[in-house]
């Protein structure tokens, strides 16, 4: 047996100080995981994590140095930025427990959950799904993966997000109210978690909207820094 046409090439993200490259699985993000970004979203406290799903194929890679070009999404006129610590699943598995998940993380990169926000606040109001807002081509911008080892104490790095040359941004990912390790075990109660998986682990507050021809750069510390031109 063939395939009836040739497959789609896997989508890959650049591993830093090597050649090889991440094969992505599957996008996971969190929803509302910092207490003052739920608060802007008008929700507020501890609330159960919640998650949604880009596909692989929206990665968006850009080398350190460089500055990705990101079209402009259609259907929107309120595309926000959403600066992001990702997390790189270098081993899957299910029911994950915290105390374990360390040693399924591969690496570490810096993300931005671009989202069409109208879109999203439609889809919130009528009880649809989340797919057309945040899963669009191009809505994951990623830089390449840090091996776990040389991240640093990610734990209690700074967060940040520019848009052109002014702070939108600015947490740490000390403000996690789910942490990495929370996270991975809720998640892989959900689904057999994969290597290859990505999980965007959200979002500080001051998520607002950006225009065409605005230049994003946004960082993680320890980790490369994130730029992007929306075009
Ligand atoms: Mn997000």
């Amino acid at each position: 047996m063939s395939y009836a046409f040739p497959p789609a090439p896997v989508a890959t993200v650049p591993v830093v100080g090597s050649d090889r490259l991440f094969p992505v699985h599957r996008i996971y993000c969190v929803g509302r995981n910092y207490a003052e970004h739920a608060k802007e979203m008008g929700f507020s406290g501890r609330e159960a994590p919640f998650f949604f799903m880009k596909p692989a194929d929206a990665v968006l890679v850009v080398q350190e140095g460089d500055t990705g070009a990101m079209p402009y999404p259609t259907l929107t006129k309120d595309l926000h930025h959403e600066i992001e610590l990702v997390v790189a699943l270098g081993k899957g598995g299910k029911n994950i427990k915290a105390a374990d998940a360390a040693s399924h993380i591969f690496g570490y990169a810096v993300g931005l959950d671009m989202t069409r926000r109208d879109l999203q606040a439609e889809a919130k109001k009528q009880g649809r799904p989340w797919d057309i807002a945040k899963g669009f081509d191009y809505s994951a911008p990623i830089t390449p993966i840090v091996p776990a080892d040389q991240a640093g104490d990610i734990h209690q790095a700074d967060i940040w997000l520019n848009v052109n040359g002014s702070k939108r941004q600015a947490s740490n990912v000390d403000k996690l109210i789910w942490n990495i390790a929370e996270t991975i075990e809720v998640l892989s109660q959900a689904w057999e978690l994969q290597p290859g998986d990505l999980i965007f682990s959200g979002t500080p507050e001051g998520v607002a909207a950006v225009a065409q021809g605005d230049l994003l750069e946004g960082g993680v510390t320890g980790l490369p820094t994130l730029k992007v031109r929306l075009g």
